[in-house]
């Protein structure tokens, strides 16, 4: 029974490659010492997965940006405007697809999108009518070639070529970049002929399974696969599956003439049957038992379980045991934590530790000696179960209360509208800004030194006042018609609610990377979520003292702090978003009391959380709307509440966004030229929208008349009464004098939208 790993988090534990990357691209560090440390690193984590008795270990994973480009790489498949001439990818190259490049002619990046459901981003390969592909960088072999130096059991890991081209995007859209699916296999062929002589697995991962395709794509699994393993010649091809269920595919993956699958159990448990009951002689099963997307222990009698049935269905020697997916999205080592709870960090494992616990069921599951350490697992998922700290009482008490009622303003945004509009006396068009106002360098270094204990709780108080105060004045002197506070106090808009709410720790060091050198530390929810006190009212009621206009509140909503954070895998991810629902409630209701009129809670997960099957949808966005409504309804009909998401496509989801009855919500619409928006002109969206007009990702200062145009537009899509006028996103970003000048056009935009539309 092979135990082997799908990947590994590529950083190392102080965060290396982050650093040698960074000093690299500022021309503080050369390419060697770049490529050194990488070598370093490949080296390091297979020692440590082999320590911990990893049997294979995977070869690939590791990169020096993302994956997916390392594909892009190895394939050949540059888009032209990088000028590359053919040949091997060389690292400027490399870096300059992944980061653009104004030097060169002002190629610009190539694009960036998320990994399935996971915070990771990978870069998008494109595809054009009339590309070629060939062999184009040797990482591959020669990352094989150190680790079997090193004398190791190596997998080498890839994309596989339906999720690298199921991934791409054509240029332009209409293109049909399938019509490369030969091409790119050619080079595959190629790539596993020369990886064969030195591993006898491979591991093709084929994580697209897991949505919904067509059938023209699935159809053409077999005859390529068939190509691909007589390429692969003795060694064995393992094609991967994760972050879901992929028994909708089984007959497909089944009847390839590969050497084992990869099926993710912690996502998924029942598919096992679909596929164990019926796997071909010649194929090995691997089990996806050990959490990759999470920081929690495995629970071994539950996993045991699986591999028990695996085992009678297909025999000890076929079925091999795995993390779910790449371990890539989970941080490195607990044995770094010293500061958490040490009881919570009884249940918890890292990377590290998840590589461990393989090889414990792996001894339990043949016979061999694990009872200590089976025993030690029972103990912390006995105490996890029954102790105080995941389960409060009055948290659950209050849970049994939640009915229908609480979830439901008491009318409808038509009959509201009427008493909001009375109370805030806005003008038509409003406008605002989404929530915060450039973080510089002062504001980092004061939230900094307060949280080293450098500056007392008064003089940090005193100068948060001094950056609100700054922006209530550069607000008023703009003549927006909603403030917002600024949000200097936040360095994140969910780690900032987390630190106060019960139910919620910190890690010191558990990093993610998230996009190429950028890590990030989510919250862990390990238990009931409670707010033992307001949270934001302070800040607040402070900003409003200074003005007469109308301060919005600034709240995350449930489903983006749940979604932002490692969460707690003993109840029903809808259990613990009802808790964080109830607290953020809690707060809309204290900022209500308090005297604010305009409350915004946003949401920009929402649309990320979406599980990868259609037909899973629905249950997902009825709890998550529910949550949300859960945290807005507790208010009178004369409070405002209002949304707010980043890009997304809302066209598949309008309904329930209408059924969140925000009576704002705004969105990011600059950049599609307002189109994001006719989803809710088609929808006939009952309550109000603010189109974002300008794009806050970039400096560049929109002219007047370009707002004004997207505010026509916008015109043209819902009726002007229910139309704000706001940026795309928050400005935490930016800069302040691109920040003012921008939205002192964006206010003339408004004033001149009011005359003429
Ligand atoms: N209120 C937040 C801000 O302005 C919203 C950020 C977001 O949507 N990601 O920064
Ligand atoms: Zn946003």
């Amino acid at each position: 029974m092979l135990t082997h790993s799908l990947g590994f988090p590529r950083m190392g534990i102080d965060r290396e490659l982050k650093k040698v990357t960074e000093a690299y691209w500022k021309g503080e560090k050369g390419e060697q010492d770049l490529l050194e440390q990488g070598a370093q690193l490949r080296v390091r984590h297979w020692e440590i997965q082999a320590g911990q008795g990893v049997d294979l270990l995977p070869v690939g994973d590791f990169s020096h940006y993302d994956h997916m480009l390392d594909t892009v790489a190895l394939l050949g498949a540059v888009p032209a405007r990088y000028g590359w001439e053919g040949g091997s990818v060389d690292t400027d190259t490399y870096f300059r697809m992944a980061r653009g490049d104004a030097g060169h002619g002002g190629a610009t990046a190539m694009e960036m999108t998320k990994w399935f459901d996971t915070n990771y981003h990978y870069i998008v390969p494109e595809f054009t009518e009339g590309q070629t592909f060939s062999l184009s960088s040797t990482k591959i072999f020669d990352e094989l070639d150190e680790a079997v130096a090193a004398g190791y059991a190596a997998k080498p890991v890839l994309p596989g070529p339906f999720t690298f081209i199921g991934l791409g995007k054509s240029v332009p859209p209409g293109f049909d970049r399938w019509e490369h699916l030969d091409a790119i296999v050619a080079v595959y062929e190629e790539v596993l002929g020369r990886l064969s002589a030195k591993c006898a697995w491979v591991q093709l991962d084929e994580p697209l399974l897991a949505l919904d395709l067509d059938a023209a794509v699935t159809d053409r699994f077999a005859a390529v696969y068939e190509r691909l393993a007589t390429a692969a010649g003795s060694a064995k091809i393992l094609v991967a599956t994760y972050f879901g269920g992929v028994d909708h595919h089984a007959e497909t993956l089944l009847s390839l003439p590969v050497g084992g699958v990869h099926v993710d159990l912690v996502r998924a448990p029942e598919q096992l049957d679909a596929f164990a009951a019926r796997l071909p002689e010649a194929m090995h099963l691997s089990l996806g038992l050990v959490d990759g997307r999470n920081v929690w222990k495995v629970d071994m009698d539950k996993a045991l379980e699986l591999v028990d049935r695996a085992v009678l269905a297909v025999g000890a020697d076929r079925v091999m045991l795995a993390p779910s997916c790449s371990l890539l999205h989970t941080p490195v080592d607990l044995s770094a934590e010293t500061g958490l709870d040490a009881q919570v960090r009884e249940w918890m494992a890292f990377a590290v530790q998840k590589c461990a616990e393989l090889d414990v069921l792996r001894r339990a599951a043949v016979g061999q000696d694990a009872q200590e350490e089976l025993a030690a697992n029972r103990a912390a998922w006995d105490a996890r179960r029954s102790s105080p700290l995941t389960a409060n009482a009055a948290v659950r008490e209050r849970m049994e209360s939640v009915n229908e009622t609480m979830a439901r303003r008491v009318r409808p945004y038509a009959e509201r509208i009427v008493s909001q509009r009375e109370r805030l006396k806005l003008p038509l068009l409003p406008t605002t800004t989404i929530g915060s106002f450039p973080q510089t360098p002062e504001i980092r270094r004061t939230r900094l030194a307060f949280k080293k204990g450098e500056l007392a709780k008064a003089g940090y108080t005193q100068a948060m006042q001094g950056f609100i105060a700054e922006s209530i004045e550069k607000q008023e002197q703009l003549g927006l018609d909603v403030l917002v506070h600024g949000e200097a106090e936040r360095n994140d808009m969910v780690e900032y609610f987390g630190e106060q709410l019960d139910g919620f720790c910190f890690t010191a060091n558990g990093w993610v990377q998230s996009y190429g050198s950028r890590c990030v530390k989510p919250p862990v929810i390990f238990g009931d979520v409670f707010r033992p006190g307001p949270m934001t009212v302070e800040w607040i009621r402070y900003a409003q003292s200074l003005t007469d206009k109308p301060v919005k509140g600034m709240l995350t909503g449930p489903v983006t702090i749940l979604q932002w954070s490692f969460v707690r895998d003993d109840q029903p991810r809808s259990e613990t978003c009802r808790q964080i629902a109830l607290a953020v409630r809690d707060e809309v209701v204290d900022l209500e009391a308090d005297g604010v009129a305009v409350i915004q809670i946003d949401e920009p997960a929402l649309r990320e959380g979406l599980p990868l099957r259609r037909d899973l949808w629905k249950e997902y966005l009825d709890w998550g709307v529910e949550c949300f409504r859960l945290s807005a309804s507790g208010v009178q009909d004369h409070t405002q509440i209002h949304t707010h998401m980043c890009y997304a496509e809302f066209n598949d989801i309008i309904e329930w966004i209408a059924a969140m009855d925000a009576d704002v919500i705004s969105i990011e619409a600059s950049r599609s030229n307002m189109e994001l928006l006719e989803a809710f002109g088609r929808f006939d969206y009952p309550a109000e929208v603010g189109p974002g007009v300008y794009d806050i990702h970039s400096p560049r200062v929109p002219p007047v008349q370009e707002m004004v145009d997207l505010l026509r537009r916008a015109s043209k899509v819902l009726p002007v009464d229910h139309l704000w006028v706001n940026p795309d996103c928050g400005l935490k970003t930016r800069g302040w004098p691109e920040t003012m000048e921008a939205l002192a056009n964006m206010v003339e935009a408004a004033a001149k939208a009011r005359e003429i539309l």
